[in-house]
């Protein structure tokens, strides 16, 4: 969750740390980094004793780690592809999304009621939250928690910020939450199935099935009531929709748009906005801002103090759109009603690995056709587009999957 933000600043580390960057894609640590490392270990395990952790906590899990250079990539990466808002949400409310969600509200029918009885939030917002974090508990991440940000912890920027999720961490492993072995997520630390980081879990994580523990990773109703109580200690209220889609008349003055620029409905209604559905606006007294997540010429949407809350799992208003466009599809809503500016749209998953299939049998080595689009599909897509002489943007569209599809004569 909130790390993606960290990950996406510019960063100082490249020039600060030359030699360790190179270690980190050519050799192991050498013997002078293993000494710093583990002195940092040192002054770890000193804090954590203070915070109450118990020193055979400590001992058995995070004082032998080794550090996991790796992260520090990951930490510094600069997102070498700018994904269109289009793109972005092609994958995240995709029909096997709207079908595996509509099949969770029923599997989980009862839990979900209560939670809402207790946090006050719909099934549907809970649910959407799940999909897009960890595909419904199927994603949760790899990495050993304790050894990312044990590494991030002792090294780059942020250390300070590091340091108290690590901590975080092992008084999660200390209270007996989660079992230490389970404990893997994201490189920078967000794990289970609400891809808390671990000072949340401290925060808001609650034991909904009444085991004693708080369990994000292996409990789906903790992490259903979790998400809950997140979305509720935000500001959550029940009853009133995240906002709508909405049709602005022609030359409307868009200078007003941003989600910071609340307004009543009377200001919407006055300058001739109405519903994409063509009903009126509710006047319903709520401030509403307007968003425009692709400019003037794509889908225009009103929307309240719920998309804030929503926004603030995560802090990017296209995620937040995600979120809200799939609830509103479990509720049984259809996609928007203007279209996306492009004339190239994007890709479901299925269609993601459609086309690495296509890929791979045209010889790309790009791994397996797991529907995430990464450096060496996109490098792939790139050769086929040379190919083919359009422009090689390596970009995974409609455009080259059609034209793969001609190809394999399908
Ligand atoms: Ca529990």
């Amino acid at each position: 969750m909130q790390m993606k933000k960290i990950a996406s600043q510019k960063s100082a580390i490249a020039r600060v740390f030359p030699v360790l960057l190179g270690l980190a894609l050519a050799a192991p640590p050498t013997l002078a980094a293993n000494r710093d490392f583990a002195a940092c270990l040192d002054r770890l395990r000193a804090q954590a004793i203070q915070r109450g952790i118990s020193k055979a906590t400590f001992d058995t899990h995070a004082a032998r780690i080794e550090p996991d250079l790796s992260v520090l990539e990951s930490l510094d990466a600069q997102p070498e592809f700018k994904t269109p808002i289009w793109d972005y949400l092609a994958a995240l409310v995709d029909d096997e999304r709207v079908e595996d969600g509509r099949a969770m509200l029923e599997q989980w029918r009862d839990v979900l009621r209560r939670v809402e009885e207790r946090f006050g939030v719909d099934p549907a917002t809970v649910v959407s939250v799940w999909g897009v974090e960890s595909n419904f508990g199927r994603s949760l991440g790899q990495r050993p928690l304790l050894v990312s940000l044990g590494t991030l912890s002792c090294m780059g920027r942020r250390q300070d910020y590091f340091r108290g999720e690590f901590l975080a961490t092992l008084k999660i492993i200390d209270e007996g939450h989660i079992a230490p072995e389970r404990l893997t997520g994201s490189w920078a630390g967000a794990f289970g199935q609400t891809q808390f980081m671990p000072s949340t879990f401290l925060r808001l994580a609650v034991d909904f099935d009444g085991d004693g523990r708080r369990d994000l990773v292996d409990s789906v109703p903790d992490s259903l009531a979790s998400t809950a109580n997140f979305l509720n200690r935000g500001g959550w209220r029940s009853g009133e929709p995240w906002g709508f889609e909405v049709k602005l008349p022609a030359g409307f003055d868009t200078s007003v748009a941003g989600r910071r620029n609340k307004r009543p409905m009377s200001t919407w209604t006055g300058r001739g906005v109405k519903r994409a559905n063509g009903e009126p606006l509710p006047a319903d007294g709520v401030e509403r801002a307007l968003l425009l997540p692709a400019g003037e010429n794509g889908p225009a949407f009103l929307v309240g103090k719920n998309f804030d809350v929503i926004y603030g799992y995560n802090a990017a208003e296209s995620y937040a759109l995600a979120i809200a466009h799939l609830s509103d599809r479990l509720r049984g809503g259809e996609g928007f009603r203007t279209p996306w500016p492009t004339d190239d749209p994007g890709l479901s998953r299925k269609e993601r690995r459609e086309l690495q299939s296509f890929l791979i049998a045209r010889g790309h080595d790009i791994g397996a056709a797991d529907g995430m689009i990464g450096t060496k599909t996109r490098r792939a897509i790139a050769e086929e587009q040379r190919a083919l002489g359009v422009e090689p943007d390596g970009r995974a569209g409609q455009r080259i999957l059609k034209a793969m599809r001609a190809i394999a004569g399908n």
